[in-house]
């Protein structure tokens, strides 16, 4: 079902202009110091320089600024190529999930913009409930549990770690929800690959686990090609689905493609 904008789908309720920074991605350094000082290396410089080293060991986490970033980078991707989603969606399902995942990243951006809390955990909790309640397609619930999961996983602790086992437990939420495995053409066959890339390199610290997992993701996406759905709307299609990348698989890819470029 592609329309139903659902009762009070007005994207801005409380007006809010989308709390802007979109691509500038790095520039941030928000105010809010949060619990996890980075340890000053060189205090003018952002922890952020692209072939900059962080320090040893994932010292550098996920603090509730560089969730905010992400987040704001992943709503400006979608809407940037909501056409092309909603295009491939065309294609092998209902030609719904630009216009889906524009309509629920839009209610997260307006969301974050009220929300007190400062940790990355509140920060991706509250994305991925507003996206529950916001996205009608099957993509919705899906994204949602994925940063619910995730978000609940970084209550405690934002470590590099700790986000690779939060992006564990929200690919095992979309499976527990969606039961697709690897293979049935569906946003499963980018996100596996990804997190399975974040966690192999998190000892390398978190620019290096994100542009990887980015890459795998992209990979995924694109190995969707010839493979025949046996999950979602697509799977209605039978052969006739071959020959498309998934659209799922290909915002999967757009959401990695954000953390890789946020951090
Ligand atoms: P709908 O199919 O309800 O219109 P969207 O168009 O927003 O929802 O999302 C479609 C995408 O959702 C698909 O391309 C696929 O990647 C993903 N998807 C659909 N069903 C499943 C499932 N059971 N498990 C995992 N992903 C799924
Ligand atoms: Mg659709």
């Amino acid at each position: 079902m592609d329309a139903t904008p659902t009762s009070g789908g007005v994207p801005g309720g409380d007006a809010t202009p989308a709390s802007g920074g979109l691509t500038s991605g790095t520039d941030a350094a928000p105010p809010s110091g949060t619990d996890t000082a980075p340890p000053s290396g060189s205090d003018a410089a952002p922890p952020s320089g692209s072939d900059v080293a962080p320090p040893s060991g994932g010292a550098a986490g996920v603090d509730a600024a560089l969730a905010r970033a992400w987040v704001a980078a992943v709503a400006a991707s979608v809407t940037a190529h909501a056409a092309e989603l909603t295009d491939l969606d065309a294609a092998i399902g209902d030609g719904d999930h630009g216009v889906n995942l524009r309509r629920g990243f839009d209610a997260v951006v307006a969301a974050l913009a009220t929300l007190e809390a400062d940790t990355a955990g509140a920060v991706l909790t509250k994305t991925g409930t507003t996206l529950v309640s916001k996205v009608g397609g099957a993509s919705g619930p899906l994204y949602g549990s994925l940063f619910r999961a995730l978000g609940k996983t970084l209550s405690d602790d934002s470590s590099v770690t700790t986000f690779g086992a939060g992006l564990r437990a929200g690919l095992d939420a979309i499976v527990r929800l969606g039961k697709a495995e690897p293979g049935d053409k569906t946003m499963v066959d980018a996100l596996t690959p990804a997190v399975a890339a974040f966690e192999a390199a998190t000892s390398s610290g978190l620019v290096a686990a994100a542009t990887a997992a980015a890459t795998a993701a992209a990979d995924g996406a694109a190995a969707t090609t010839p493979l025949q759905a046996r999950k979602g709307r697509a799977s209605y299609l039978g052969e006739r689905s071959v020959g498309h990348q998934d659209p799922g698989a290909t915002s999967t890819a757009l959401i990695f493609a954000a953390l890789a470029d946020v951090t």
